[in-house]
């Protein structure tokens, strides 16, 4: 059996870690996996394959920027070529990213099944690209691997259980990671952390695409940095692009992004989490 794995975000690399790794153990499965390329910094990619031992992406797509309806545009038109080429028996793919959309499109009409997990997350905001993103992901998928009770139910809600597909509670492959990582948390080199540090992530798009909104927690970030404790924010490449082009300036220590490594040392040393992240606030539970 081949399996065609789209990944693009870091997110998902993390997600890719344990996954991937089970699956290069089953006899009889080969795992293609594609890199969308939607993130592709060092430090937003590369180093996620090498600290996760990730299988090297078989395909680079290095498709990033421009607007959602041209990010996934370009990356169906590249994923069909690859399907076509593979002929994959089944597509997986991660999460609510423009990569997961686009890899579950292109292997929809291309009649290959789509395996999503993480299925049945909802925020009940279709102004947030994510939820587009999931909700259409799950409706051309045929095994929805739930992380929790409420997904499951939130499929049902949504008629699922009426259509000839598997709805799968296994659990969150976040938690997985984080426990199969927290054994080798390593410091961030270069990082002085006080004890009691804040750990501060701001990259979700409703937080830096609104000017006004994205100015106020810079401000309040500044604030908590200089009356609270200090504050430590590992600073995403598109927030760092915005705040330059607005000129809104950080005062707390913001470093460039860090391994998932470095990331879990962080969590476990900080004494509070500030986070617009997904993934980081179910982390710091
Ligand atoms: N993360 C990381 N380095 C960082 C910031 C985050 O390894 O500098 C990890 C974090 O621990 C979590 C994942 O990236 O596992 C979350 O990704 P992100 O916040 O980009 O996406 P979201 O979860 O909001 O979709």
């Amino acid at each position: 059996m081949k399996i065609l794995t789209v990944l693009g975000a870091r997110p998902q690399f993390i997600k890719a870690s344990v996954v991937s790794h089970y699956i290069s153990k089953l006899p009889g499965v080969q795992e293609v996996v594609v890199h969308t390329g939607q993130h592709f910094d060092a430090n937003m990619s590369d180093v996620f394959f090498e600290q996760l031992g990730i299988p090297r992406p078989d395909y680079q797509l290095s498709i990033s920027g421009g607007s959602h309806g041209s990010m996934t545009g370009r990356m169906l038109i590249e994923i069909e070529k690859v399907i076509e080429k593979e002929g994959p028996d089944r597509l997986l793919v991660y999460g609510d990213t423009n990569s997961t959309l686009a890899g579950a499109l292109a292997a929809a009409k291309l009649h290959v099944p789509v395996a999503h997990i993480e299925a049945g997350l909802r925020s009940f905001n279709m102004l947030m690209p994510e939820e587009v993103n999931r909700i259409l992901t799950d409706q051309v998928s045929d095994i929805l691997y739930c992380p929790t009770q409420v997904a499951t139910e939130n499929l049902r809600r949504e008629g699922f259980d009426s259509k000839p597909v598997e709805i799968l509670k296994v659990g969150d492959v976040m938690q997985d990671s984080a426990l199969l990582f927290s054994q080798l948390a390593l410091p961030p080199s270069d990082v002085e952390s006080k004890e009691g540090f804040i750990l501060a992530t701001l990259h979700r798009a409703e937080n830096t695409d609104d000017p006004a909104r994205l100015a106020s927690i810079v401000k309040a970030l500044n604030n908590i940095h200089t009356t609270v404790a200090p504050v430590l924010l590992p600073l995403h490449p598109r927030t760092r692009g915005v705040m330059a082009k607005l000129g809104i300036e950080l005062k707390v220590n913001a470093i460039d992004p860090v391994g998932y490594l470095e990331m879990i040392w962080l969590l476990q040393h900080c004494g509070i989490v500030l986070t617009d992240s997904g993934g980081v606030q179910k982390e710091a539970l």
